[in-house]
């Protein structure tokens, strides 16, 4: 079982930090078997029952248990990650405080995609040649400029706060690779309704790192649930 504060890193500066949770496996069986007031027989069944449940999608007992995570990553993750509305959420607050120059930077540019307008793709030899950096592979030239942009940006924010601008203000020069940080409470079902679209090929890689890590902090906590996931994967209908 996994400590309270274990802490998994994500991209450069993101992590996924476990806090809390409630429940258990048993717990979500317990719940499902009020329906005929029967005690449980054992783990192998308890097994079979959330096996039944999630393939039949009778999800109401796996709202049962909740977990508490604190999130770190980007705003463009985060206005991702904030549409999936049946979660509990806390965010800092740039208007109380001052954003640390905390960006993140991919060293690998991934292409847009042409057959899936929303998708992109891993280019094998992106090199190419600049007048400023000379010749320079693609990769390269495109993190040098997004952390160019950043301190730029960084910059203009420090001196807007310099000048007494309203923190509230200042921030609207940032760009959205800044990191954030929430706390999240989320029952099972939800969350598992998350980890399906955002552990998936069709999400943005980014989100998907966060999905795959909170996939692997579920399987410490509620190994037979993740079991009965696993084996009876819901399909996604393609966006
Ligand atoms: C690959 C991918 C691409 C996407 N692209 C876009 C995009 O281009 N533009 C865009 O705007 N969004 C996009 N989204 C976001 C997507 O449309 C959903 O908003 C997001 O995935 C959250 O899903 P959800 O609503 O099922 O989850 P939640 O909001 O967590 O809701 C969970 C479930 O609760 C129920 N529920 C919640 N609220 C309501 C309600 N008001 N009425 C009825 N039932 C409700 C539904 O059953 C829902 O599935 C994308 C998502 C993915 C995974």
């Amino acid at each position: 079982m996994i400590e309270k504060g274990h802490t998994i890193n994500v991209l450069d500066y993101g992590f996924v930090r476990y806090i809390d949770h409630m429940g258990t496996d048993e717990r979500i069986c317990e719940a499902a078997r009020i329906s005929y007031r029967a005690p449980s027989k054992g783990k192998e069944q308890d097994q079979k029952l959330l096996n039944y449940l999630w393939k039949n999608k009778h999800t109401s007992p796996f709202e049962m248990v909740k977990l508490t995570l604190n999130i770190k990553m980007p705003i463009f993750v985060m206005r991702q990650y904030v549409r999936h509305r049946c979660q509990n959420l806390n965010e800092v607050s740039a208007r109380y405080t001052e954003l640390p120059s905390e960006f993140y930077i991919p060293t690998v540019w991934r292409k847009q995609d042409d057959k899936n307008k929303q998708g992109s793709i891993y280019a094998q030899d992106w090199g190419c040649s600049s007048p400023e950096l000379g010749d320079i592979s693609i990769n390269d030239m495109n993190t040098q400029l997004l952390r160019q942009h950043c301190e730029n940006s960084y910059k203009l924010y420090q001196n807007f706060l310099d000048n007494g601008v309203a923190r509230e203000m200042a921030r609207i020069v940032l760009p959205i690779n800044i990191y954030t940080e929430i706390y999240a409470c989320w029952d099972m079902k939800n969350l598992l309704h998350f980890i399906t679209l955002r552990d998936d090929d069709h999400a943005q890689f980014e989100i998907q790192q966060y999905g795959k890590v909170i996939k692997s902090i579920c399987k410490e906590l509620f190994p037979m649930t993740m079991n009965a996931y696993e084996k009876y994967k819901w399909k996604l209908i393609e966006e």
